[in-house]
């Protein structure tokens, strides 16, 4: 027999993830503000609760995938969660996952927070590259593996309840980047019809060839050594990116996505760091605490 669980939020996610777990077999009951938008999971076999109170009675594993952070404060707001199993798939920053996790155990509750590294068709699709971070309680984890591996699969990253926030928005943080980039790139395009699809491969390709920097820049941090294995210095990058923001003005293509990027070089260039790779721009990104 399959863990019941029960699921809070059938939205665009949440209906991904109660089709995986409906479809693996697990009873699942569900709660949605808007009922009608849970109601076709009734027809396969869900349970619909008309208060999220109910809902999460009815299951010891409950887990919650909603708007924000404060929605799921409202959405659980008096509901007795002594004895849950409380899986928060909510997306939010590493506070509110760390605060959230305190509110959850003031109120009985065992808690994980995830952040889902995937987007809906991915959900319960084998093989799609889609997996959730999990952090808090380990126990909580290792209990129910088997029903959190059904929609994606599963990396703990840690027992500090905000990590898996870190992860994850630490990813879509880089994730956009990456798109401003390729923004850019197709925008310099325009002005000479190239055609979009012609470049596209070409395009991912160098992005893709440009990653292996990402562990090189990680070496080059945790040994504290800008200048290992260096292989376009930081005066010649600089040098080169006259050439971006001229052809940006060429094209007649706003710098506005590079500018930010590309001062940050020059600052740490004006630092007497040329010989460096690019990887000591992210010394200039630390900030004082403001709390
Ligand atoms: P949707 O906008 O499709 O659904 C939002 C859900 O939150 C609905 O169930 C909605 O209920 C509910 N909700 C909103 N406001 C309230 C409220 N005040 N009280 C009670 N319920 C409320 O979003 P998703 O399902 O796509 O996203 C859910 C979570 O999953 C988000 O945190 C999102 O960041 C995360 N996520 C989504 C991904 C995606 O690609 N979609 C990818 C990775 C993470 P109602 O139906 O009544 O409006």
């Amino acid at each position: 027999t399959r863990t019941p669980l029960t699921l809070l939020g059938t939205g665009a996610m949440g209906t991904a993830l109660a089709h995986s777990w409906l479809g693996a077999g697990h009873p699942l009951a569900v709660w949605n503000r808007t009922p009608s938008r849970a109601q076709p999971l009734a027809a396969q076999g869900a349970e619909l609760f008309a208060s999220a109170a109910d809902a999460v009675a009815a299951s010891r594993l409950v887990v919650v995938c909603l708007l924000d952070d404060s929605t799921v404060g409202e959405a659980l707001a008096g509901v007795d969660l002594r004895g849950k199993d409380l899986v928060n798939l909510t997306t939010g920053t590493p506070a509110q996952a760390r605060s959230r996790a305190e509110w959850a155990q003031a109120r009985g509750a065992r808690f994980l927070d995830g952040g889902i590294m995937a987007v809906p068709p991915m959900i319960g699709a084998a093989g799609s590259g889609g997996y959730v971070f999990y952090s808090g309680s380990r126990t909580l984890f290792d209990t129910h593996q088997e029903v959190l591996a059904v929609p994606a699969g599963t990396l703990f990253v840690g027992a500090d309840a905000g990590f898996a926030a870190l992860h994850d928005v630490a990813l879509l943080s880089a994730m956009t980047g990456m798109f401003a980039g390729v923004a850019h790139a197709f925008a310099l395009l325009r002005k000479d019809n190239v055609p979009p699809r012609e470049f596209a491969p070409l395009l991912a390709g160098w992005l893709t060839a440009m990653t292996p920097w990402v562990h090189k820049a990680a070496d080059q941090l945790q040994d504290g050594d800008y200048t290992k294995d260096v292989v376009s210095n930081l005066a010649m990058q600089v040098a080169g990116s006259a050439t971006l923001l001229r052809t940006a003005e060429e094209q007649q293509v706003s710098s506005e996505l590079l500018v930010p990027y590309l001062a940050l070089m020059e600052r740490r260039l004006a630092g007497g760091h040329g010989e460096e790779d690019i990887t000591g721009v992210i010394d200039l990104l630390a900030r004082p605490s403001v709390a």
